[in-house]
């Protein structure tokens, strides 16, 4: 035992709670370390949020009409568009819908659809067999279970066959006025990932970063603005970066 070290420990012998204030002393020391580990991370998190709070305005002001591109009269219209817009473009769909819910005004009759006339009519915005069974499965259960009105809850929406997440945001958000989530698809999961908004690329967990990130009141506004973005100025294949208005605030990740 060096001199320095037996005087240290004769000290603490020597002074009633000595024990108990090395003790406190040491904790208080290690608090301070994880709270000087944790400070980066919550300068990080405030500065990703403020982020994207101007990464919104920028969008709002950008896209103040930015709005649901499939056209609708009610939500069990817009069920059926979005169960159509899978995997095929708005445009399509909206050529498509007319002829359809005139052949088919409300579950009702979409619940007695004869499928080869029901897929005839969908044949165009492709996968028209399981779309058509989604349709007519949808239908009968809004008929059976729900008194033939489309349900206005998450837990309700996924019950009905041809219906996940993003489907549900989508008539929740534009149909009932309800923001219970943020419809991430094909635009809305690349734009986050330019845009340094979401490292995932599982659209629900791209939603979870963007759901924390953003004001729930401006949940389903936000994808449509994204979309808009997407389709205007921040495609796929060309983004252009050079005349794009939230250029000073992407970090453009793998553009
Ligand atoms: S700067 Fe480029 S990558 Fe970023 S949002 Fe604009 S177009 Fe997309």
């Amino acid at each position: 035992m060096t001199g320095a070290r037996a005087t240290a420990k004769t000290r603490a012998k020597a002074k009633p709670g000595g024990r108990a204030r090395a003790t406190k002393k040491a904790a208080a020391s290690a608090a301070g370390k994880r709270s000087k580990r944790g400070a980066p991370k919550a300068n990080h998190a405030a500065a990703e949020r403020k982020r994207a709070q101007d990464i919104l305005r920028l969008l709002e002001a950008q896209y103040p009409d930015a709005h649901c591109a499939l056209v609708h009269q009610d939500a069990f219209e817009l069920l059926v568009a979005t169960i159509l817009s899978a995997q095929c473009t708005d445009v399509r769909v909206n050529m498509v819908t007319p002829a359809l819910f005139a052949r088919y005004p409300g579950p009702g009759p979409m619940a007695q659809a004869d499928t080869a006339e029901l897929e005839g009519l969908i044949r165009s915005t492709g996968f028209y067999h399981n779309k058509a069974k989604s349709l007519w499965g949808a239908s009968r259960r809004i008929v059976a279970q729900f008194g033939g009105q489309v349900p206005a809850t998450m837990e309700e929406l996924l019950t009905l066959p041809g219906v996940a997440r993003k489907t549900a945001n989508v008539v929740l958000g534009n149909a009932f006025g309800k923001n219970e989530g943020v419809v991430v698809d094909t635009h809305v999961g690349r734009l986050a990932g330019r845009m340094g908004l979401s490292k995932e690329t599982d659209p629900r967990k791209i939603e979870t970063d963007l759901m924390a990130l953003f004001p729930r009141e401006k949940w389903t506004l936000l994808a449509h603005q994204l979309i808009f973005h997407g389709r205007q100025v921040c495609a796929a294949r060309k983004p252009k970066c050079a005349e794009c208005r939230l250029a000073e605030l992407c970090p453009k990740v793998g553009v």
